[in-house]
């Protein structure tokens, strides 16, 4: 055997080694910053007073500067036409050559034309980064100071005076525009899950459609038609899901070919129109080295990754990827399932799971077909088990899951006994519970809920091994343990338990039982298969479903409701409370001084006091409050049957909790405080954002008077009026 190779790695290192032409690169590096100090010594020393007084070494000089501004832009350009990041340096450079000939023009000009200083400042503030805007806003001011003053202090004060408030208004509008981009792309991603919910859901309407329009003989043909067209879009659908949950580019599943040199592209999702369609070297890149592992690889770099292989020339500069192997259950790899992002935003190690769990639904897929296959060879009789099929693709909830198996399994094979089983995994160990099941037993329905430890019996031996059993027909049927001890099935001479294989989990199993001896044939053993196979993916396919909704109705960063969500369970909540004549109250939170917190403790400290202050806002409130993200570090509570006293006491519990909570950080404990507001339907208002409004004005009289306190609408009013 030949020892694994290692992984494809991004580039960590490289030799450092100065060659002439690198020399020469560093050299004209620094020509930016050169000719920005030269210009500046020269201005300082009085050169460049006039057009007339200009000299030779002030052209010079001047040509300089013009190259440098010239260097510095060419580089700008060309960093972003390749779309990599853009550096500190870079821009400071830029800006800095710009403002030089700024100063240079506004000197020449005898000082008419400094308002393109303040226009120019207001450009680079608003474009550049903020510490680059920043760094040179104070230098523009310093070398002001160092060209007038001692001796002009007025003219000095109101230039910064100006230059700070172009910058300043020019970033705010800059700011909101940046505000208004993104909630448009906000706006796209909700609309596009919409979407795909909505194809989802037409899907099922369509073949159900089928259904009722189809009297007569070329019924056969239709159910066919319709459960095949179903069955051979499950690949897509998932991929579907997995190109919306992981914002990818590009979602693929490639397919070994049967010499196993060459994958090929079975089906995918993809912006791009560059995926590579043809037969590509299995063995090369990045691919080569997860079929020869079998593992999954995540990995990003700035600069484009090496090894991509499913893409053609001219495809996309591939930022982030993550692929698993599309693995069979006895570890043999028929392929590859790959999500890549053409920014340099890195995949999760949640996503990896999301996407492993995708590539098993693409296998059993892939199996589907080809037991279709197999069936449409032979298909006379079959029309019972396609209308099984198709009973098992509309069911949108586990529990009608669990109701068509049982129905359909019974149909395609006369069974007298049939049940279905889920497995949990509980504090590592495994739990079986017997959802449904239908037909002879002498315990009756008393059986469906119950749940049993794992053990040696043939439903946990069926989940342990992820194959079907017993092997063969065993005579004596009735010795064999089916769920446990307890739970006796007699008088049945055929069994076989399936199963319910999903993704790469085992979710559970299908009993068929039958009191015929050797009751079940080739072909309905197939059927059974194939029913087992749909059941895990469609209780699955909930499952997913029900995830996506989760995603887009919390905030990632909390767990808590989002926005949107919060406004709709406000409506809810009103609307109930004014059919009963009740209470509701709303209580608004904001983080005291939490900019500081970010700026003295970084960005990612903040965030994990926002989680702090998220979980003591969900363990304070009750079940029955919203407890919702407002905004970026503002919260937002509806109680229902809650007056303004009961939402006080909340809301001074909530303030209490927090400012006792220590956040340890790098530098120390950190505590943070905040300030509510608190306003109540009816008593100060009807409409909802007419008490959200009000709460706000409380929050921001709170804020106004100390922070760290807790302020209702009649404190506010009694301020008012006195
Ligand atoms: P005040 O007491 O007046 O509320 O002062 P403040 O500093 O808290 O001011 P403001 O409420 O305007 O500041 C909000 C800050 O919260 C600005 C923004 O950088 C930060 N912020 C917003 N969302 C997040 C987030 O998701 N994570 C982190 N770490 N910071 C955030
Ligand atoms: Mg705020
Ligand atoms: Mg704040």
């Amino acid at each position: 055997m030949t020892p694994a190779t290692s992984m494809p790695r991004l580039k960590s290192s490289r030799p450092v080694s100065f060659t002439p032409g690198k020399w020469a690169r560093e050299l004209v590096r620094l020509v930016p910053a050169v000719a920005v100090l030269t210009t500046f010594a020269f201005l300082a020393r009085g050169h460049f007073r006039s057009l007339g007084s200009l000299e030779w070494l002030d052209a010079g000089v001047f040509a300089f500067l013009v190259l440098g501004t010239t260097l510095a832009t060419v580089r700008r350009v060309r960093r972003s036409m390749r779309k990599l990041p853009v550096l500190l340096r870079d821009e400071l450079e830029l800006g800095a050559t710009a403002l030089s000939v700024a100063f240079l023009v506004v000197a020449l000009s005898g000082e008419v034309l400094f308002p393109i200083v303040y226009l120019l400042m207001a450009f680079l503030v608003s474009f550049l980064s903020r510490p680059a805007g920043a760094t040179l806003l104070g230098a523009a001011v310093l070398f002001d100071a160092v060209l007038t003053l001692p001796d002009r202090w007025g003219t000095w004060l109101a230039r910064v005076a100006f230059v700070g408030l172009f910058a300043a208004l020019y970033h705010v509008v800059m700011s909101a525009r940046l505000a208004a981009a993104r909630a448009a792309e906000e706006d796209a991603v909700k609309h596009r899950l919409k979407e795909v919910e909505e194809r989802a859901r037409t899907f099922r309407l369509v073949s159900s459609g089928t259904q009722d329009s189809m009297p007569g003989v070329k019924d056969h043909e239709k159910w066919l038609l319709a459960a095949v067209k179903e069955i051979e879009g499950a690949t897509g659908s998932a991929l579907e899901v997995a190109e919306v949950a992981l914002k990818a580019h590009t979602v693929g599943a490639f397919l070994l070919t049967s010499d196993d040199r060459a994958l090929k592209l079975h089906d995918c999702r993809s912006s791009s129109e560059h995926v590579q369609r043809e037969r590509f070297a299995a063995g090369e890149g990045i691919f080569g080295a997860l079929l020869k592992r079998g593992v999954p690889v995540r990995m990003n770099g700035q600069a484009g990754l090496k090894g991509v292989t499913h893409y053609e020339p001219g495809g996309p500069t591939v930022r982030a990827l993550v692929a698993v192997p599309i693995l069979e259950g006895s570890g043999l790899v028929r392929g590859v399932l790959v999500a890549d992002r053409v920014e340099n935003h890195p995949f999760s190690e949640e996503d990896e799971k999301l996407l492993a769990t995708i590539a098993g639904e693409v296998l059993r897929a892939i199996e589907v077909e080809r037991v279709m296959g197999y069936i449409r060879r032979s298909r006379d009789e079959k029309d019972r088990f396609f209308r099984a099929i198709e009973e098992l693709n509309r069911a949108s909830n586990p529990e009608q899951v669990f109701l068509a198996v049982l129905e359909s399994a019974r149909q395609v094979a006369q069974l007298d006994f049939c049940a279905v089983t889920l497995v949990n995994e509980v504090n590592g160990g495994r739990r079986h519970r017997i959802v449904r099941m239908s037909g002879v037993t002498s315990a009756g329905r008393a059986l469906e809920g119950q749940t049993f430890a794992d053990n040696n019996g043939l439903v946990a031996n069926v989940v342990r091994y992820g194959a079907p059993l017993p092997g063969r027909d065993v005579g004596a049927m009735d010795r064999q343990i089916i769920f446990d001890d307890d739970t006796q099935i007699r008088g049945l001479q055929s069994l076989k338990i399936f199963p319910l294989v999903a993704g790469n989990r085992i979710l559970g199993t299908l009993v068929s039982g039958s009191r015929k001896k050797a009751a079940f044939d080739d072909d309905e053993l197939r059927m059974l298969e194939v029913i087992a196979i749909q059941a895990a993916q469609a209780v699955l396919r909930a499952q997913l479903y029900e995830q996506m909704e989760r995603m887009a109705t919390t905030d990632g960063l909390t767990g808590l409701v989002n926005h949107r969500t919060f406004q709709t369970r406000f409506d809810e909540a009103m609307a109930t409370a004014r059919r009963y004549g009740r209470k509701v109250s709303v209580i608004l939170t904001d983080v005291d001084h939490f900019k500081s917190v970010n700026d003295t403790y970084g960005h990612p400290m903040g965030d994990v006091v926002l989680k702090g202050v998220a979980r003591i806002l969900k363990e304070t409130a009750r079940d029955t409050d919203v407890v919702a993200r407002y905004g970026g570090e503002e919260f937002c509570l509806v109680m229902p049957e809650t007056d303004t006293k009961g939402a006080h006491v909340i809301a001074e519990r909530i303030r209490d909790r927090v400012l006792k909570e220590v956040f340890q950080t790098d530098q120390g404990p950190l505590k943070v405080t905040l300030s509510l507001g608190v306003a109540t339907f009816p008593d100060h208002g009807d409409a909802k954002q007419t008490l959200i409004d009000l709460a706000d004005q409380c929050l921001y009289f709170a804020k106004r008077h100390g922070r760290n306190q807790t302020v209702t609408v009649a404190q506010l009013q009694g301020q008012k009026a006195g």
